[in-house]
């Protein structure tokens, strides 16, 4: 269902602009499920997909590139260069390794080239010079290819590091800057609010889950407010009077948040005030049930005098060991805001709704004959709210509607998280003990977010 959001029956046919943008890899599971249709989300590039096949399937980086809808996104940026070069060429910020394609192509610039022959006005970057270099108003393509595999959680992004991929030695690489995902969305819909019949932007807040998947607290709540902070960001350009904002998880995790004794102001990160009533040993706040975390006899939170760096790399306890830990089976918040947003999202409902819901505020696809009717539901019917109610929009839209921007009826869509990469090795996971506080990052909003992985969707009307 979500290949059609950006298909051209879903946005193109009704002139909309559209984009992807994940701190994942571009090819991986959530984003891939925009523009591909493969029966392995680990067909990344062609040296994945069984040689007997090879033939007649497309691996999903080609996809993108070579075929509807893929080749119509006007916007897309993420990580995942080793998918998109073959396997002689060496991967700019990382010269130690190279690309994996196996058919010897360079997807980059067959990327460049098709939209040369088209005449589109394209632009292929890597780095985040690069990307703040970059004049929106001669850009409607723009493909951003950040990082060789996912881009670097933010507890490093910028910083010096060692490469080291399976089999090979070490090597120091002082890399290229990333961009942030605000960084990224202020771009996209720098490209995407050009277009005055809309956009549909997908935003996905990708490593939130991998760092869950290591039963790291720190990184999957610094990542949570990365997305806040991209969030932020688009709420800042867009008019959400005109751009519906859909904000939720495409699952939980095992993660509880819990404790006997944590007062007002104690470290989410840290160790219940008091010990267990069992064995008498100390406990962290944030616990896991499966992943690397488990340690028999179990391992104790850090001392809050450690190095901010130990702490941030600490593993929480989990109850049954795994390499990695699951995903959870709860149900999962989605936030909306903008037209029709409290009527289309509301109660509990199956997560294939949300693509429905949005096509039918943004009169598109199946939905596209409701706005031709008489009767334009985009436009809610005008109520005296009770005076003890705050109207929906508030303050956002208010401040939004002083800007002239000229932005007229738009469409954004953002959203997050998918499964580590089944070759890992355990080695690569984080250090096994616990943790305690780090740096305040649950001073704003700590609540279900913080233990799911994060995915929005903003739509311009
Ligand atoms: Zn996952």
């Amino acid at each position: 269902m979500t290949t059609h959001y950006l298909g051209e029956s879903w946005v193109e046919t009704y002139g909309k602009s559209s984009g992807i943008v994940t701190t994942a890899r571009i090819t991986h599971a959530t984003p891939a499920a925009l523009y591909a249709h493969a029966p392995s989300r680990y067909w990344e590039d062609d040296s994945r997909v069984p040689p007997t096949v090879r033939k007649d399937c497309k691996d999903i980086a080609l996809q993108l590139v070579e075929n509807e809808p893929g080749r119509s996104i006007n916007v897309v940026m993420g990580g995942g260069r080793r998918h998109f070069l073959p396997t002689i060429t060496p991967d700019p910020e990382h010269p130690n390794r190279e690309g994996r394609r196996l058919d010897g192509r360079n997807l980059a610039e067959d990327w460049a080239r098709e939209k040369k022959r088209r005449r589109l006005r394209a632009q292929y970057v890597h780095t985040k010079e690069q990307l703040v270099k970059l004049d929106p108003r001669t850009v409607d393509y723009l493909l951003g290819l950040f990082e060789y595999s996912h881009m670097e959680f933010n507890a490093e992004r910028g910083a010096s590091s060692t490469d080291a991929e399976e089999g090979t030695s070490a090597t120091s690489t002082v890399k290229a800057d990333d961009p942030s995902l605000a960084d990224m969305t202020r771009a996209a819909l720098s490209i995407l609010t050009k277009n005055d019949k809309g956009f549909f932007l997908l935003i996905e807040g990708g490593r939130i889950d991998h760092a869950h998947h290591y039963n790291n607290p720190y990184r999957a709540l610094d990542e949570t407010l990365e997305l806040e902070t991209a969030l932020l960001a688009a709420l800042e350009r867009v008019n959400p009077a005109e751009t519906l904002i859909v904000v939720t998880a495409d699952h939980g995790h095992v993660m509880t948040f819990g404790g006997q004794a944590t007062p007002r102001g104690h470290p989410v990160l840290g160790a219940d005030t008091v010990v267990s009533d069992i064995d008498g040993l100390r406990y962290t706040t944030l616990l896991y049930g499966t992943g690397p975390g488990h340690s028999e006899p179990r391992a104790l939170p850090l001392n809050t005098t450690v190095s901010i760096g130990a702490l941030a790399d600490a593993v929480h306890a989990s109850a049954v060991p795994r390499q990695w830990a699951t995903h959870g089976g709860e149900d999962v918040p989605v936030y909306a805001l903008g037209p029709m947003a409290t009527i289309l999202f509301t109660g509990v409902i199956e997560q294939s709704y949300i693509p429905h819901a949005i096509a039918y505020a943004a009169c598109i696809a199946h939905q596209s004959r409701r706005c031709q009717e008489k009767k334009n539901f985009t436009q809610a019917p005008v109520e005296k709210p009770p005076n003890c109610v705050i109207s929906e929009v508030s303050s956002v839209s208010a401040q939004d509607e002083m800007r002239s921007d000229g932005s007229s009826g738009r469409r954004i869509v953002v959203a997050s998280s998918v499964m580590s990469d089944e070759r890992a090795s355990r080695s690569t996971a984080p250090l096994p003990a616990m943790l305690l506080m780090g740096k305040p990052l649950i001073s704003k909003s700590f609540d279900l977010l913080a233990r799911i992985s994060t995915v929005w969707f903003i739509t311009r009307l």
